[in-house]
C-alpha cells in the first residue's frame, strides 16, 4: 500500500499513521517527527529547519522532498508506506509524484481526513508528546498510564513549542491555504478519497481500514 494521510494539524495523521504501522505492518514517515529529530539531534539538516518548525512555519518545497525522497529510498520496497505531514503543498506533491514514478511505485491514494475546527483545535493544544521517542498522548483522550510520563520510555512528556494556542492558529491558517491546491491536484489525478477524522483515533482507523479493503491495497492475510 502506498499512500500518504493528508488533513489539517490536529486531523490526527501521527496517531492513524502509527495505527497503519502497529496494526497492519505499513512502515509510516513523518515528515514533521523527521524534523523534530534532526532539530533535537542538532544537526545540519535539524539546524536548517529549526527556525521553520519551532514557529509553525512550512519548510521549503524542495528541501522537503529532498529530505522525504533520501528516507523513502531507504524503506524496504514490499511493505509499501504511509506518509503523514507530506506532502503539504502541490509542488511537493508533483516532487513526490516525480521521485515515485522514476521508482516504479505510482501512489494508491491520498486519504483526506476532514474535521471541524473546534475538534482540531482541542485536540492540539491537549497533545502531549515524549521528546525522547516521539511517542503522542492526551490530556482527555489518550492519557499515558502514568501521569506525564511516557508509556515506552518513562520520559516526562512535554507540550510541542508549536502546540501553543498562538501558534496553532497560524498553523490552522497556513495549512487551509495551502491545502486548497494540494486537495484539488488529487482530485484531479482521481487519488483523493476522503475519511471523515471526527471521533476516537480508533473509531477512524476502522474506517479508514474499511476504505483500504475496498480499494484492494492490502496485501491478503493482513489485517
Ligand atoms: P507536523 O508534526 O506534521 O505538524 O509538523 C511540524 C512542523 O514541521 C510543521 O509545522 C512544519 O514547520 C514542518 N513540516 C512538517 N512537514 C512539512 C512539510 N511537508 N512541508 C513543510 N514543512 C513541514
Amino acid at each position: 500500500m502506498h499512500i500518504v494521510l493528508l488533513g489539517p494539524p490536529g486531523a490526527g495523521k501521527g496517531s492513524l499513521a502509527s495505527l497503519c504501522h502497529s496494526r497492519l505492518g505499513v512502515p509510516h514517515l513523518s515528515t514533521g517527527e523527521i524534523f523534530r529529530r534532526e532539530i533535537a539531534r542538532k544537526s545540519p539538516l535539524g539546524r536548517r529547519v529549526a527556525r521553520y518548525v519551532t514557529n509553525g512555519r512550512l519548510v521549503p518545497d524542495a528541501l522537503v522532498v529532498e529530505v522525504m525522497a533520501s528516507h523513502l529510498r531507504q524503506q524496504p520496497r514490499r511493505r509499501g508506506f504511509v506518509l503523514d505531514g507530506f506532502p503539504r503543498t502541490r509542488r511537493q506533491a508533483e516532487g513526490l509524484a516525480r521521485v515515485l514514478e522514476r521508482w516504479g511505485r505510482p501512489l494508491d491514494g491520498a486519504v483526506y481526513l476532514t474535521s471541524p475546527e473546534d475538534l482540531l483545535v482541542r485536540r492540539l493544544s491537549g497533545r502531549r508528546v515524549c521528546p525522547r521517542c516521539g511517542a503522542n498522548y492526551h490530556l482527555r483522550t489518550m492519557r499515558p498510564k502514568r501521569l506525564g510520563l511516557c508509556d515506552q520510555c518513562g520520559t516526562p512528556l512535554v507540550t510541542r513549542k508549536d502546540d501553543q494556542p498562538r501558534t496553532i492558529r497560524k498553523r490552522l491558517a497556513i495549512d487551509r491555504k495551502a491545502c486548497k491546491p494540494l486537495i484539488d491536484y488529487y482530485r484531479k489525478g482521481k487519488l483523493l478519497y476522503r475519511v471523515n477524522g471526527a471521533g476516537y483515533v480508533g473509531t477512524v482507523f476502522v474506517r479508514m481500514r474499511k476504505l483500504f479493503r475496498r480499494q484492494g491495497w492490502l496485501r491478503r492475510g493482513r489485517a
